[in-house]
């Protein structure tokens, strides 16, 4: 297992795609300050928590990396929050701790073939933070805020 990172900040806006194109909305992180920390970590597909201060604290899989499917030229932080919100969050502060590696960055023959594989990340993320090894995080206290 991976040692447990943590990365904070803004809600920003992406291009839209994830709720419209996917059906899977990803709640972009501003990425400045963390240049360092992405280099250490491959693209690819993580799980953890992510923590809303108005809403509490959620399971989450997250995508870093380029998007090859749409040809991103920038690396950008996409949490998906394993919840069903009503409305989005846009300039809250989300923090997450990131505790496991699913799978590296892929490209898709198809729109459906990525659909599919996106649900069945969720699906692993799901069952895995069930698990005391990950379930732990949930109380981390940097995502209280207090760190
Ligand atoms: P964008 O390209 O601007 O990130 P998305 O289509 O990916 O747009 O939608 C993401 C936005 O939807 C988030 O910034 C957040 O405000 C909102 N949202 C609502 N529910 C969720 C969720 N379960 N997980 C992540 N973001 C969500
Ligand atoms: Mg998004």
């Amino acid at each position: 297992p991976l040692e447990p990172w943590y990365i904070g900040g803004p809600v920003v806006k992406g291009f839209g795609r994830g709720s419209k194109v996917l059906g899977v909305p990803t709640a972009n992180l501003s990425i400045e300050g963390y240049s360092a920390v992405l280099s250490e970590h491959p693209s690819g597909v993580y799980f953890g928590w992510a923590k809303l201060p108005t809403r509490g604290v959620y399971k989450m899989v997250m995508s870093i990396g380029w998007n090859p499917y749409f040809n991103n030229t920038e690396k950008t932080i996409e949490p998906w929050l394993l919840h069903d919100f009503e409305g989005d969050f846009y300039g809250e502060e989300l923090r997450l701790v990131i505790v496991g590696y699913i799978r590296p960055e892929a490209n898709f023959p198809s729109l459906e073939s990525l659909i599919a594989r996106i649900h069945e990340d969720g699906r692993i993320a799901e069952k895995a933070l069930d698990l005391p090894l990950y379930s732990r995080y949930k109380d981390a206290p940097y995502l209280e805020g207090s760190v």
